[in-house]
């Protein structure tokens, strides 16, 4: 039964400023960005938050730019904004590639980064090229920002170590040297979540290869001893059967756990032989 928009209540920041201060003072609220992950659960009536905060009018959230080195990418940039930006063409090619698979062109046009990572679900198609890329989400407060490494940000299925009070403002990425990869695989190209969505970046800059895959674990997971399997010379097969060890895949609506692992296993193979 869809939830009834009429007895919640909306507050309306018009600076990253006032919105941080109305979490603070007038929590608890429920951040809302583009609504396209929101709306699902008020349409399923399973959306229990009352008290929302609309993030959209904040254009702060809305940056990309290089700074320090680092590739910024605001929050409240939409999948369209990053297909679009020439720099995050030029420095993160594998979240361009990500971004023009996710939904179609209105959930492109709506659906924020930000909210891809603040949902926290393990088949989100940005978060293993966050994970490739050795990205760092950055989180304020009405007291300041803090910096956390993307794979120290989820702590469990849907858990986050964001506090009430905080909003994820911005990603930051280093630069990533070596080819970058990216693949999803669901049951068609447009509208579907992923059934495993895999990010990597082979070791052709100098550094070990990076490996990330998501909808095989509670979390989108980094592949730590399969990628020094590979670093240290190991056989793609011996690299596929540590990735096995890594992953704990479930059956689910979208898939089973068999067809996961060998397609898990068969994406690290298809990523390891495509190196030039
Ligand atoms: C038809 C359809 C197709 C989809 N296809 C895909 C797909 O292919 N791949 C994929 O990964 N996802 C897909 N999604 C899911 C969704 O579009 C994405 O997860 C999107 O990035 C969510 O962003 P949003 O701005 O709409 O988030 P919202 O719905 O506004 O918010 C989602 C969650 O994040 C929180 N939040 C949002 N922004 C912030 C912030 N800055 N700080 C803290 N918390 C925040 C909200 O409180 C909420 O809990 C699809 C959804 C639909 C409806």
């Amino acid at each position: 039964m869809p939830g009834s928009v009429a007895d919640r209540q909306l507050l309306e920041p018009r600076t990253l400023a006032d919105a941080l201060r109305m979490l603070d003072q007038e929590g608890p609220l429920t951040p809302m960005a583009g609504c396209t992950d929101l709306y699902v659960s008020l349409n399923f009536g399973t959306l229990a938050a009352t008290r929302f905060l609309n993030l959209w009018r904040l254009d702060e959230l809305r940056s990309m730019a290089v700074r320090d080195g680092l590739l910024s990418i605001g929050a409240l940039c939409t999948y369209t904004d990053v297909i679009r930006s020439r720099v995050v063409r030029a420095r993160l090619p594998m979240l361009v590639a990500a971004a023009r698979e996710i939904g179609g062109p209105q959930i492109q046009n709506r659906g924020t980064l930000g909210g891809n990572i603040a949902n926290a679900s393990p088949a989100g198609d940005t978060l293993p090229v966050l994970a490739a890329a050795d990205a760092v989400i950055v989180v304020a407060n009405s007291a300041g920002t803090r910096r956390i490494p993307f794979v120290e940000f989820y702590t469990g299925y849907r858990q986050t170590v964001l506090a009430a009070n905080e909003l994820i403002v911005a990603v930051e990425v280093p630069r990533v040297r070596g080819r970058q990869w990216f693949r999803k695989v669901g049951t068609r190209a447009a509208q579907a979540i992923s059934k495993v969505v895999m990010a990597a970046v082979d070791d052709s800059g100098g550094d070990p290869a990076r490996i990330a895959v998501g909808s095989v674990g509670p979390t989108v997971l980094r592949l730590p001893s399969t990628e020094a399997a590979l670093a240290a010379g190991a056989r793609i097969d011996e690299a596929q059967r540590m990735l096995l060890e890594e992953i704990a895949p479930i059956d689910d609506v979208r898939s089973t756990a068999e067809y996961r692992r060998r397609v898990a296993a068969n994406l690290l193979a298809s990523f390891w032989n495509s190196r030039p």
